[in-house]
Protein backbone atom coordinates (compact mmCIF):
# COMPACT_ATOMS: atom_id res chain seq x y z
CA UNK A 1 0.00 0.00 0.00
CA UNK A 2 1.36 3.27 -0.81
CA UNK A 3 0.39 6.43 0.50
CA UNK A 4 1.33 10.42 -0.14
CA UNK A 5 2.03 10.26 3.27
CA UNK A 6 5.35 7.56 2.06
CA UNK A 7 8.45 9.07 2.48
CA UNK A 8 9.65 8.24 -1.62
CA UNK A 9 6.50 9.43 -2.98
CA UNK A 10 7.09 12.88 -1.01
CA UNK A 11 10.66 12.84 -2.64
CA UNK A 12 9.71 12.11 -6.08
CA UNK A 13 6.97 15.09 -5.66
CA UNK A 14 9.77 17.07 -4.71
CA UNK A 15 12.24 15.88 -7.45
CA UNK A 16 9.90 17.11 -10.05
CA UNK A 17 8.94 20.63 -8.32
CA UNK A 18 12.59 21.67 -7.98
CA UNK A 19 12.89 20.44 -11.90
CA UNK A 20 9.37 23.06 -12.87
CA UNK A 21 11.28 25.51 -10.76
CA UNK A 22 14.74 25.44 -12.24
CA UNK A 23 12.96 25.95 -15.40
CA UNK A 24 9.78 28.12 -14.22
CA UNK A 25 10.80 31.42 -16.82
CA UNK A 26 11.19 29.60 -19.36
CA UNK A 27 7.81 28.56 -19.61
CA UNK A 28 4.27 30.37 -20.08
CA UNK A 29 1.63 30.13 -17.08
CA UNK A 30 -0.63 27.37 -18.97
CA UNK A 31 2.53 25.42 -19.03
CA UNK A 32 3.57 25.79 -15.35
CA UNK A 33 -0.36 24.52 -14.59
CA UNK A 34 -0.01 21.60 -16.69
CA UNK A 35 3.88 20.91 -15.38
CA UNK A 36 2.09 20.88 -11.69
CA UNK A 37 -1.21 19.00 -12.54
CA UNK A 38 1.35 16.10 -14.34
CA UNK A 39 3.48 15.66 -11.22
CA UNK A 40 0.67 15.59 -8.39
CA UNK A 41 -1.33 13.22 -11.00
CA UNK A 42 2.43 11.20 -11.13
CA UNK A 43 1.61 11.07 -7.18
CA UNK A 44 -1.68 9.85 -7.34
CA UNK A 45 -1.09 7.25 -10.13
CA UNK A 46 1.97 6.15 -7.76
CA UNK A 47 -0.69 5.85 -4.90
CA UNK A 48 -3.20 4.09 -7.08
CA UNK A 49 -5.37 6.98 -6.46
CA UNK A 50 -8.00 8.26 -9.42
CA UNK A 51 -5.88 11.20 -11.30
CA UNK A 52 -7.76 15.07 -10.98
CA UNK A 53 -7.92 17.97 -13.19
CA UNK A 54 -6.48 21.30 -11.88
CA UNK A 55 -8.61 23.65 -12.56
CA UNK A 56 -8.58 27.90 -11.54
CA UNK A 57 -9.37 28.67 -8.49
CA UNK A 58 -8.41 28.95 -4.17
CA UNK A 59 -7.03 26.15 -3.37
CA UNK A 60 -9.84 23.19 -2.75
CA UNK A 61 -10.02 19.54 -3.57
CA UNK A 62 -13.59 19.48 -5.32
CA UNK A 63 -14.81 15.87 -4.41
CA UNK A 64 -17.91 16.06 -6.44
CA UNK A 65 -16.40 16.73 -9.96
CA UNK A 66 -13.31 15.43 -8.52
CA UNK A 67 -10.78 18.72 -9.54
CA UNK A 68 -8.18 20.39 -7.55
CA UNK A 69 -8.21 24.34 -7.71
CA UNK A 70 -5.00 25.79 -7.82
CA UNK A 71 -4.67 29.84 -8.52
CA UNK A 72 -3.40 31.40 -11.34
CA UNK A 73 -1.63 34.24 -8.39
CA UNK A 74 0.87 30.89 -7.83
CA UNK A 75 1.39 30.60 -11.48
CA UNK A 76 2.95 34.14 -11.95
CA UNK A 77 6.53 35.16 -13.43
CA UNK A 78 7.95 37.30 -10.22
CA UNK A 79 6.82 34.74 -7.83
CA UNK A 80 9.35 34.02 -4.92
CA UNK A 81 11.13 30.45 -3.90
CA UNK A 82 9.02 30.88 -0.73
CA UNK A 83 5.90 31.73 -2.36
CA UNK A 84 5.78 28.86 -5.43
CA UNK A 85 7.18 26.17 -1.88
CA UNK A 86 3.97 27.62 -0.18
CA UNK A 87 1.55 26.99 -3.58
CA UNK A 88 2.82 23.47 -4.60
CA UNK A 89 2.70 21.80 -1.08
CA UNK A 90 -0.62 23.35 -0.58
CA UNK A 91 -1.19 21.46 -3.86
CA UNK A 92 0.14 18.19 -2.46
CA UNK A 93 -2.16 18.92 0.81
CA UNK A 94 -5.22 19.09 -1.52
CA UNK A 95 -3.81 16.04 -3.07
CA UNK A 96 -3.75 14.25 0.53
CA UNK A 97 -7.53 15.24 0.96
CA UNK A 98 -7.72 13.38 -2.29
CA UNK A 99 -7.01 10.41 -0.87
CA UNK A 100 -8.64 10.56 2.78
CA UNK A 101 -11.96 10.81 0.43
CA UNK A 102 -11.05 7.68 -1.53
CA UNK A 103 -9.80 5.62 1.45
CA UNK A 104 -12.87 6.00 3.17
CA UNK A 105 -14.54 5.12 0.15
CA UNK A 106 -12.90 1.98 -0.02
CA UNK A 107 -13.76 1.11 3.38
CA UNK A 108 -17.58 1.63 2.84
CA UNK A 109 -17.04 -0.34 -0.25
CA UNK A 110 -15.35 -3.14 1.76
CA UNK A 111 -18.24 -2.83 4.59
CA UNK A 112 -15.61 -1.04 6.90
CA UNK A 113 -18.01 2.00 7.51
CA UNK A 114 -21.53 2.62 6.94
CA UNK A 115 -22.75 4.38 3.80
CA UNK A 116 -23.73 7.90 4.97
CA UNK A 117 -26.92 8.54 5.13
CA UNK A 118 -29.39 11.17 6.69
CA UNK A 119 -32.11 8.34 7.34
CA UNK A 120 -32.44 5.77 9.41
CA UNK A 121 -32.36 3.21 6.97
CA UNK A 122 -29.17 1.72 5.87
CA UNK A 123 -28.13 1.64 2.40
CA UNK A 124 -26.43 -0.93 0.42
CA UNK A 125 -22.90 0.10 -0.43
CA UNK A 126 -23.49 0.41 -4.36
CA UNK A 127 -21.37 2.57 -6.51
CA UNK A 128 -24.12 5.23 -6.96
CA UNK A 129 -24.80 5.10 -3.43
CA UNK A 130 -21.14 5.99 -2.22
CA UNK A 131 -21.06 8.71 -5.07
CA UNK A 132 -24.44 10.32 -4.12
CA UNK A 133 -24.17 10.20 -0.24
CA UNK A 134 -20.56 10.51 0.20
CA UNK A 135 -20.63 13.98 -2.27
CA UNK A 136 -17.63 11.99 -4.54
CA UNK A 137 -17.12 11.83 -8.49
CA UNK A 138 -19.11 8.84 -9.87
CA UNK A 139 -15.93 7.47 -11.39
CA UNK A 140 -13.91 8.05 -7.94
CA UNK A 141 -16.47 5.81 -6.13
CA UNK A 142 -15.87 3.46 -8.78
CA UNK A 143 -12.29 2.92 -8.85
CA UNK A 144 -12.81 2.44 -4.75
CA UNK A 145 -15.26 0.28 -5.07
CA UNK A 146 -13.33 -1.45 -7.74
CA UNK A 147 -10.08 -1.56 -5.31
CA UNK A 148 -11.60 -2.10 -1.93
CA UNK A 149 -9.74 -5.23 -1.35
CA UNK A 150 -7.09 -3.01 -0.92
CA UNK A 151 -7.96 -1.42 1.93
CA UNK A 152 -4.89 -0.32 3.73
CA UNK A 153 -4.87 -2.48 6.73
CA UNK A 154 -1.97 -0.49 8.47
CA UNK A 155 -4.07 3.10 7.94
CA UNK A 156 -7.28 1.64 9.86
CA UNK A 157 -7.04 3.61 12.73
CA UNK A 158 -6.32 7.46 10.58
CA UNK A 159 -9.02 6.34 7.85
CA UNK A 160 -11.06 5.80 10.91
CA UNK A 161 -11.01 9.39 12.31
CA UNK A 162 -11.44 10.59 9.02
CA UNK A 163 -14.59 8.89 8.46
CA UNK A 164 -16.17 10.19 11.79
CA UNK A 165 -15.36 13.67 11.18
CA UNK A 166 -15.93 13.83 7.49
CA UNK A 167 -20.00 11.61 7.72
CA UNK A 168 -19.76 9.91 10.85
CA UNK A 169 -21.14 11.65 14.58
CA UNK A 170 -18.51 14.57 14.01
CA UNK A 171 -19.83 16.00 10.80
CA UNK A 172 -21.73 18.50 13.22
CA UNK A 173 -19.63 19.84 14.61
CA UNK A 174 -17.18 19.67 11.39
CA UNK A 175 -20.62 21.45 9.54
CA UNK A 176 -20.12 23.92 12.32
CA UNK A 177 -16.56 24.20 12.16
CA UNK A 178 -16.16 25.06 8.41
CA UNK A 179 -19.58 27.33 8.37
CA UNK A 180 -17.52 30.00 10.84
CA UNK A 181 -14.60 29.50 9.39
CA UNK A 182 -13.74 33.35 7.78
CA UNK A 183 -12.37 31.66 4.13
CA UNK A 184 -10.80 35.48 2.81
CA UNK A 185 -9.54 36.02 6.67
CA UNK A 186 -8.05 31.78 5.95
CA UNK A 187 -6.82 32.63 2.71
CA UNK A 188 -5.01 36.14 3.66
CA UNK A 189 -3.61 35.40 6.99
CA UNK A 190 -4.66 32.99 8.87
CA UNK A 191 -6.08 35.26 11.47
CA UNK A 192 -9.49 33.97 11.63
CA UNK A 193 -10.43 33.07 15.40
CA UNK A 194 -11.85 29.33 14.07
CA UNK A 195 -9.01 28.72 12.60
CA UNK A 196 -7.51 26.39 15.74
CA UNK A 197 -10.45 24.51 15.41
CA UNK A 198 -10.64 23.89 11.57
CA UNK A 199 -6.33 22.70 12.22
CA UNK A 200 -7.93 20.19 14.58
CA UNK A 201 -10.29 18.54 12.45
CA UNK A 202 -8.63 15.18 12.00
CA UNK A 203 -8.63 15.72 7.90
CA UNK A 204 -7.24 18.82 8.02
CA UNK A 205 -4.23 17.88 11.01
CA UNK A 206 -3.25 15.08 9.11
CA UNK A 207 -3.23 16.95 5.28
CA UNK A 208 -1.40 19.99 7.23
CA UNK A 209 1.23 17.53 8.80
CA UNK A 210 1.92 15.23 5.67
CA UNK A 211 2.10 18.82 3.91
CA UNK A 212 4.81 20.23 6.57
CA UNK A 213 6.87 16.80 5.70
CA UNK A 214 6.92 18.01 1.80
CA UNK A 215 7.77 21.33 2.70
CA UNK A 216 10.51 19.82 5.03
CA UNK A 217 11.85 18.15 1.77
CA UNK A 218 11.67 20.95 0.05
CA UNK A 219 13.24 23.36 1.84
CA UNK A 220 16.64 21.11 2.13
CA UNK A 221 16.66 22.22 -2.01
CA UNK A 222 15.66 26.04 -1.34
CA UNK A 223 19.31 27.24 -0.93
CA UNK A 224 20.21 25.82 -3.56
CA UNK A 225 17.40 26.76 -5.88
CA UNK A 226 18.41 30.79 -4.92
ZN1 LIG B 1 -7.19 21.11 3.93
Amino acid sequence: MTSLSDQYVQTTFVARCRELWKNWGRYSQERRRSKLKTAINATLRTCNLPEVDLIVGEPFLVAGSWNIRYPNSYLTDQISVDKFARGVTTLYHEGRHSEQWYRIAQGISAGKFRVPTTSLMPQQATVANISNNCAIAFTTAQHAYNNRQHYPQAMDRIISQWYRSIYGYQRAHRGQVLEHLDWSAFFNTHADINFARYLNLPEEKDAYLVQDEVLARLSNHLNMWA
